[in-house]
């Protein structure tokens, strides 16, 4: 009987479960949803339960879990899929009993043996057939002598492992005869291994006709959706038709991401911004998290967003996270729940067993017992074993000797009375008794006694009784495993884990989880944190047991029918899974990252960030984005957060105000404008407002005439510098006086900018090749060279960015390589590149005697002749470049004084300069020549370029004039253009109500209305 499929795909998750819903209750709810994770499954039935009422628990299973359950039901003795703690206690075992080299003796061995292990059985291989294939390999012989007996270790305890339950699953649908519905709806699954795929087959025997394939996946999206790719594979040669979903009441600026997301496309001419989706740039995870709270708080507050439950904040590795999480939400009083298959932390539980592991280890010094002995854990017949009243007196006299590890000591010293002499002796005693290498079951005595005298919830809690009774339980089935041999730090770390309770979800609570167990669950908002390099995508650097190139033969001799997990493959699923999140959200979204980290190094961005970012900007959308830095101090409470207030504003808004002041508010205006440095501040900020452009507070500083002028006599004057003065003399004095520049943020981001330096490189070889050789090379030495560059520029960046910008340099190879042809056509061939040149300011004409010799540099980025041995001067551009008003304003001084430069040099100023002007890298005609900008020309045709020189030496003398006089006014030429993306905001206090633009001026400073 062959099997119908039907795949349906939607990359956004609510759509994807609307068409599984109906397609479910189209059969009357007769229909066994199977799905990838135990997370997923009680998704499913709470939005069963919300859709159709109450359903019966068996609709959705999880597959390993169905093929137990058929296993169990065909199996003659009692087995079951073992817990990931047996698994680990058998690999243990494993290791102990195999005689393995030191070098496996190491910390992340036993992960690295099961995830292997793992792989191999889902992959339907044994240990016998990989040992067999990879006979030479000593690694895998060893590898799979662990494996037999890691096998043999638990079917002797009535455990199997994944492979065991599949192929067990496998048999028993062959032998039970029509048991399940006749169609099963598979949701979520963005994969299949060999045998999960064999075991789907095989429910046909027990009366499965139809199965239904929900795939989050885009099919005209191939590069962010490549992992789905073998999934189809598998079903296409099976018959299997796509059906098509619909998708159109989501937010089109959320649509377009995945169906642009990784294609790399160029930017629309015209943006919109949205607050749809916002970007924030945060120092540290408590930044990231404050921010993130802070967004959707606004929200809230214009009602984009009905209640916190409605934001899901998704993060990759939950663990760092959550102590930033805790802080804020206590800082905030915003609730929060973790939704994870383990349940909820008890921290509280299990610091305290790490408190007790780390007397153990280093005996109970002052800092130890003070962390310990107030805990409201640790009790005596429900009382605590520290009475409260006594808090006091014992941190004073544990105070007095800190260093002490003497129990005797401490008893003596601590004991206000016998009986808690006693008890301290036998708490001590207790903990000393816990042994730092013994068997599972050994290990598991020691700490239940210790637990069972000592420690029991704090208040009678409920959930901490389930936390405790959950570790209990946990040390029990540890007893089973005798002759298993662990180190003290391995037990602690299996007891902290099972510190967990189920989550109960608050009223309102802002829903966190993992980006692994967060797959299927879809919410209003969404919050991807920690978008940086390393984390997400994040690469295992744990080492592992299998090669690549292991991987590769096994492939080939099993002729396997899905891939193993090779490199290539992890970051495909990476994308998968970074895609998956941005399909979880219906309505917003925000993607965080850290620019720095809390004690302000660098941090880089993810990959993933600019995916987004550019498929964003290609469909004509640009984010709301959200700076803030180190220096931002985090505000006290929500309302402070929101309205940027702090208590400086709130104590001077008091000063000033009519009201009737609180004793409080009086105090602290009192108090604050006590602060002399805050009187100085204020004092200048006032001056700022009333005389705004005319003292030192905003730049003039006359005084320093004279050191200006040595510091110019000392060093150049780059061309480009006196185009920042043009800007604003303030940002001239910022970066090329002070010398300030702001740290240069690490990322990986495939921007505008990195392609624009690196096209630069690429041409610079490809001229000075063509230079060498006398005749305009090959197409091919262009991309040769091309690659050269990205591939030595760009060494340190992760494989996948570099890749990445390696496409998009290679994209352009063809059109540059047949705009240079067309140059050569037209007559120009390069006869300089990257020209460095100089001239003195007395080259300018009248200008004050000491600056005279001053020297004025410039780098030309190529000089072309003609046959008729007339040069041309181009400088690349692959942003915006500027105009011929831009020369007119004195903001554009480049192509005028470079041609200048040349007329006066020694080596060319016999050759005349008939042309200076923009080539467009990165932009053609449509008849494939460069786009060029502010062409000056020699003819009468075209704009004058001596016209345009005499402009710009004018603006030359009046700013060099001006800088001499030390004259470094925040005086912008355009509030908006000269002050985008400038470094300083912060420095000059930037603000359109007080300042006057020096396009609004006359010349002599006076504004112009
Ligand atoms: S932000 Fe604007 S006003 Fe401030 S220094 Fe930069 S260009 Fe000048």
């Amino acid at each position: 009987m062959t099997l119908q499929i039907y795949i349906h795909c939607s990359p956004n998750w609510r759509v994807l479960e609307t068409a599984a819903i109906k397609a479910w209750k189209d059969g009357d709810g007769k229909k066994l949803v199977i799905v990838p994770s135990a997370m997923l499954r009680d998704w499913w039935l709470s939005r069963l339960a919300e859709e159709c009422g109450g359903v019966h628990g068996e609709v959705v299973v999880t597959l390993e879990k169905l093929a137990e359950q058929l296993a169990q039901r065909n199996a003659q003795t009692l087995f079951r899929l073992a817990h990931p703690l047996e698994l680990r206690l058998a690999a243990w075992d494993a290791l102990y009993e195999c005689n393995v080299p030191e070098q496996w003796r190491v910390s992340g061995v036993v992960d690295a043996f099961l995830d292997a292990v793992k792989e191999l059985e889902l992959h339907d291989l044994k240990p016998e057939d990989v040992a067999q294939a990879l006979a030479y390999d000593r690694n895998i012989n060893l590898l799979t002598e662990l494996w037999k007996y890691w096998r043999k270790s638990l079917n002797g305890r009535n455990l199997w492992t994944v492979g065991d339950v599949l192929r067990q699953g496998i048999e028993a649908a062959q032998r039970l005869q029509g048991e399940l519905c006749s169609e099963v709806i598979a949701y979520g699954f963005t994969g299949l291994t060999d045998l999960r795929w064999k075991f789907l087959q095989a429910l046909r025997g027990i009366g499965v006709k139809t199965m239904r394939f929900f795939v989050p996946t885009l099919a005209s999206n191939q590069q962010a959706y490549c992992y789905t790719q073998n999934l189809f594979n598998l079903l296409k040669p099976q018959g299997a038709k796509i059906c098509k979903i619909s998708d159109d009441d989501l937010p089109s600026e959320l649509k377009c991401i995945p169906q642009l997301a990784f294609c790399w496309q160029r930017e629309c001419e015209t943006k919109q911004e949205t607050d749809r989706i916002v970007c924030i740039a945060a120092a540290g995870e408590e930044q990231e998290i404050e921010m993130a709270i802070r967004v959707l708080t606004q929200w809230a507050r214009e009602g984009k967003l009905k209640r916190y439950s409605d934001a899901l904040l998704m993060v990759r590795s939950i663990d760092k996270y959550l102590p930033a999480l805790e802080a804020m939400s206590a800082r905030y009083g915003i609730p929060y729940v973790l939704l994870s298959e383990s349940g909820q932390p008890a921290h509280g539980l299990q610091q305290l067993l790490n408190a007790f592991a780390e007397a153990k280890r280093r005996g109970f010094d002052g800092e130890l017992l003070w962390q310990i002995l107030p805990s409201p854990y640790l009790q005596v017949n429900g009382k605590p074993l520290l009475p409260v009243e006594r808090h006091e007196e014992t941190l004073k006299r544990i105070r007095e000797n800190i260093a002490e590890t003497d129990t005797q000591y401490w008893v003596e010293e601590l004991g206000f009375d016998g009986i808690f002499s006693q008890k301290l002796g036998e708490f001590f005693e207790a903990v000393s008794n816990l042994p730092l290498e013994a068997s599972a079951g050994e290990h598991a005595r020691s700490w239940r006694k210790l637990l069972d005298m000592f420690v029991t919830p704090a208040n009678g809690d409920e959930k901490e009784k389930e936390a405790l009774s959950h570790l209990r339980s946990v040390l029990n089935s540890l007893m089973a495993w005798e002759k298993t041999e662990l180190q003290l730090s391995e037990i602690v770390k299996m007891l902290i884990d099972a510190c967990r309770f189920k989550a109960t979800i608050p009223q309102d609570a802002i829903r966190v989880v993992s980006v692994t167990d967060g797959r299927g669950i879809w919410s209003p908002a969404v919050v991807i944190l920690g978008l940086n390099d390393d984390e997400f995508p994040q690469i295992s650097s744990r080492f592992k047991l299998l090669t690549d190139e292991h991987r590769m033969k096994l492939q080939q001799i099993f002729k396997l029918l899905t891939p193993l997990e090779s490199r290539s493959q992890l970051l495909a699923s990476e994308r998968m899974l970074f895609m998956e999140a941005i399909g979880s959200a219906t309505e917003r979204l925000v993607v965080t990252y850290k620019r720095t980290d809390s004690e302000g190094k660098p941090q880089a961005a993810s990959v993933f960030l600019s995916a987004i970012e550019n498929a964003l900007l290609a469909s004509g959308w640009r984010w709301r984005c959200e700076e803030r830095d180190l220096g931002d101090v985090l505000p006290r409470n929500l309302d402070e957060a929101i309205d940027q207030r702090d208590a400086e504003k709130v104590a001077i808004f008091s000063a000033f105000s009519i009201g009737q002041l609180s004793p409080d508010e009086e105090a602290l205006t009192a108090q604050v404008l006590r602060d002399e440095s805050l009187h100085f501040r204020l004092q200048m900020e006032w001056k700022r407002w009333e005389e705004p452009q005319q003292g030192q507070w905003d730049g003039n500083l006359p005084s320093l005439s004279s050191h200006i002028v040595k510091h110019l006599q000392a060093k150049r004057v780059r061309v480009t510098a006196l185009e920042d003065y043009g800007h604003c003399p303030y940002r001239f004095f910022a970066r090329h006086i002070l010398g300030l520049q702001r740290p240069q943020e690490i990322t990986y981001t495939v921007d505008r900018r990195i392609v624009g330096i690196l096209w630069h490189k690429i041409m610079e070889k490809f001229l000075q090749q063509w230079q060498l050789q006398g005749n305009l090379p090959d197409e091919k030495t262009l991309r040769d060279i091309a690659e050269d560059v990205v591939n030595c520029e760009l060494k340190n960046y992760p494989d996948m960015a570099r890749e990445l910008v390696c496409q998009q340099v290679l994209a352009a190879v063809e059109k540059v390589y047949s705009a240079e042809r067309s140059e050569l056509q037209k007559g120009w061939h390069p006869i300089g590149v990257e020209v460095e040149l100089q001239f003195e300011a007395s080259r300018l004409g009248e200008v004050p005697e000491p600056l005279k010799q001053v020297v004025i540099s410039l780098k030309i980025d190529r000089i072309d002749e003609s046959a008729k041995k007339q040069l041309r001067i181009a400088d690349y551009k692959t942003g915006g470049a500027p105009s011929y008003t831009g020369i007119e304003n004195g903001i554009a001084l480049q192509l005028p004084l470079y041609a200048l430069a040349v007329q006066v040099s020694d080596e060319l100023a016999c050759k005349p300069v008939v042309e200076a002007l923009f080539l467009k890298l990165l932009e053609f005609t449509q008849r494939g020549v460069y786009s060029t900008a502010c062409r000056l020309v020699e003819q009468q045709r075209g704009r004058q370029l001596k016209e345009m020189q005499q402009i710009a030496i004018n603006w030359a003398r009046q700013f060099l004039k001006s800088i001499a006089a030390a004259d470094f006014t925040v005086r912008p030429f355009r509030l908006d253009s000269s002050c985008r993306g400038c470094d300083f905001k912060a420095m000059c206090r930037q603000n359109k109500l007080r300042l006057t633009e020096r396009g609004q001026m006359t010349s002599s400073g006076e504004n112009l209305e």
